[in-house]
């Protein structure tokens, strides 16, 4: 099932989200309509609050990317309680987008390598190291479940030359091809 996405200004998006226990109900339903509104939407991850839900859920698809970009290959992975532990190696700039900031792409600076424990769908436990753009959008989807947007990281100057832009996308003041919920609405 598609789901609508939840635009900026929604406050969810700015919640840290809570752990999600083994007994939560229709988990997997969830992460099912997840991977449709992802898809849908044409976005490469999906993080649970940007379906309205304070949980640290959320999926990738980097298979998606074309293969060049994405070194050593993309992923697709459902990512549940992920703990990042560390991140190394000399910052890079690559360019962001966000399902809940439609039309905003900005370059944004982070490191390469990441170390990040997390559970699957079966619950089984991994720790492992990603790299390139399969670290990229694992951060860009790990600060959604931390209350985190990716236009936080640009530089103050940059930030405030899409201040109107973000006040409309807020009101709901776009078009967009994907069922969005906007403040205003609820
Ligand atoms: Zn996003």
């Amino acid at each position: 099932m598609i789901l609508p996405i939840y635009a900026y200004g929604q406050p969810v998006l700015r919640k840290k989200s809570m752990p999600i226990t083994l007994d939560y109900i229709g988990l997997d339903a969830l992460i099912q309509d997840m991977w449709d509104t992802m898809y849908s939407a044409k976005g490469v991850g999906l993080a649970a609050p940007q379906v309205g839900k304070d949980i640290r859920l959320f999926v990738i698809d980097t298979t998606q990317l074309d293969k060049k970009e994405v070194s050593p290959e993309g992923i697709k992975r459902v990512f549940i309680n992920a703990e990042l532990s560390d991140e190394s190696g000399d910052p890079w700039l690559y360019e962001e987008g966000c399902l809940s900031i439609p039309d905003i792409h900005v370059e944004i600076e982070r490191n390469p390598v990441i170390r990040l424990k997390y559970f699957d769908a079966e619950w089984n436990e991994f720790t492992e190291t990603f790299k390139g753009v399969n670290a990229r959008v694992i951060q860009h989807e790990y600060d959604h479940i931390e209350g985190i947007l990716f236009i936080d990281r640009m530089k103050p100057l940059k930030r405030r030359m899409i201040n109107r832009k973000l006040e409309k996308i807020k009101k709901g003041e776009i078009e967009t091809n994907h069922p969005m919920r906007f403040v205003k609405t609820g």
